[in-house]
């Protein structure tokens, strides 16, 4: 007996999939026929177009100001509560909408340092495989608050083991920050067991969701976890520079300060007064005047993962990236790529990372041919299943597309010698 073919094996899967219905509820473009940078920029799904059109005439253009008294004012704060509910297994009044991942990890982190319990204590503790923002943020507040950064350095394909956390905390701890799945290798963190270490050691935890919330099975309040931050327009479908979101554990909310001080944080903004006092409750999280217009696409993939259930598109993640690993094997792997993610599907998160060094003029001819894959320097792609858009016939023409560039580039008088010496 012969093996199916990719795309026989795809369809296969596409048939059987119980999710395969919403591939349809979300825009799709002409010239695209592989989509797999759902992880940087979700597709927009076709209710967010007709919510953005209605905002516009209905709410925007007919309630005019009086939009603020009827539901804007809350908003980050109703809509809040739905991220928690829906994707961050978090309970109500701890979640808040604010501006991007970078400035509400700012004001979390910075809050966080200056709890009194925390203050004394001089570092933080980051990995060197954390997203840039994140390094950057803190090398930014640890020259301004005077403590010392604590590297954890995890390896390519890897990320941070709950033996590294538990190796660099100590009684000197303020504050670990760490991504829940890492952007590059996709590699889960067991933020449970850590988050138990960073407490038995006395510190506070920020983690870093932006390529968990809305794939994966995330549960703030069971971990236990302090703070939290998130993208939504990655696997939240909100649409470029769509606003983070931030959690605070209940018993932090009415005891930290964050320290953008603007007035719709405040208490009682509407008076004007002479001096700022935080509002009670999360609300005191947010800053200046809330980005209502990017809130909105994000409410309409927020109805379909409720519809879905976050349970079930984990699910299909697994089930996506499962296919990816065993079309890379099959079609890559022999051409001389590495798979820089976790094999066991526990550990992975959303996304399958794979290197070559001829990844980087791939890209290109990639394009041309209408599959959109992720490129991260210097060789590295990044194919990113996003549960309820991607489709598995999508996998199979992205690896396939990926194996007959290469193909193209390392045969004969093309590529560098190491290409070639790289390709079978
Ligand atoms: C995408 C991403 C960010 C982006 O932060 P922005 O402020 O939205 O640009 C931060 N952290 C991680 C882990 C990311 O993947």
């Amino acid at each position: 007996m012969t093996t199916p073919t990719p795309a026989a094996r795809a369809s296969a899967l596409d048939a059987a999939d119980p999710l395969a219905r919403f591939h349809d509820e979300f825009v799709q473009a002409d010239d695209v026929v592989a989509y797999l940078d759902g992880n940087s920029l979700g597709r927009p799904t076709r209710a967010a177009a007709e919510r953005l059109a209605r905002f516009t005439s209905e709410e925007w253009g007919a309630r005019l100001i009086r939009g603020w008294d009827e539901s804007w004012y809350e908003l980050p704060l109703t809509l809040g509560d739905r991220i928690g509910a829906t994707v961050l297994g978090a309970a109500a009044g701890q979640t808040f909408v604010g501006e991007s991942t970078t400035v509400v990890m700012y004001k979390l982190i910075r809050a966080a340092l200056d709890l009194p319990a925390i203050a004394g204590r001089d570092e933080i503790v980051v990995d060197s495989g954390n997203f840039p923002t994140d390094r950057y943020l803190l090398e930014g507040i640890a020259a301004e608050r005077g403590k010392t950064l604590v590297w954890i350095h995890p390896s390519v394909e890897g990320g941070v083991e709950p033996g590294d956390v538990a190796g660099a905390v100590s009684e000197r701890t303020a504050l670990v920050l760490l991504s829940h799945v890492a952007y590059r290798s996709g590699f889960v963190t067991d933020a449970a067991e850590v988050t138990r270490l960073v407490h038995d050691a006395g510190a506070l935890v920020l983690w870093d969701l932006c390529h968990s919330a809305g794939a994966l099975d995330v549960r703030l309040d069971e971990w236990g976890a302090d703070l939290a931050a998130g993208c939504t327009y990655k696997y939240l479908n909100g649409g470029p520079g769509s606003p983070a979101f931030g959690y605070v554990r209940r018993e932090l909310v009415d005891v930290l300060a964050q320290p953008v001080q603007g007035w719709m944080g405040a208490d009682r903004p509407f008076d004007m007064g002479p001096a700022y006092a935080p509002h009670a409750g999360v609300r005191r999280f947010l800053s200046g005047t809330p980005t209502i217009v990017s809130m909105l696409a994000m409410q309409s993939m927020l109805d379909l993962v409720a519809e879905a259930g976050i349970g079930a598109v984990r699910a299909k993640s697994v089930a996506l990236t499962e296919f990816a690993v065993e079309l890379v094997d099959e079609l890559l792997v022999p051409r001389g790529v590495r798979l820089t993610s976790p094999r066991d599907a526990d550990r992975r998160g959303s996304h399958v990372t794979i290197d070559h060094p001829a990844f980087e003029r791939a890209i290109p001819l990639l394009w041309e041919r209408g599959v959109v894959p992720d490129f991260r320097r210097p060789e590295g792609i990044r194919l990113g299943l996003s549960p309820l858009s991607t489709s598995f016939a999508e996998v199979a023409l992205g690896v396939g597309a990926v194996r007959d560039a290469l193909v193209e580039l390392t045969a004969d008088r093309g590529g560098t010698p190491t290409e070639r010496a790289a390709a079978v």
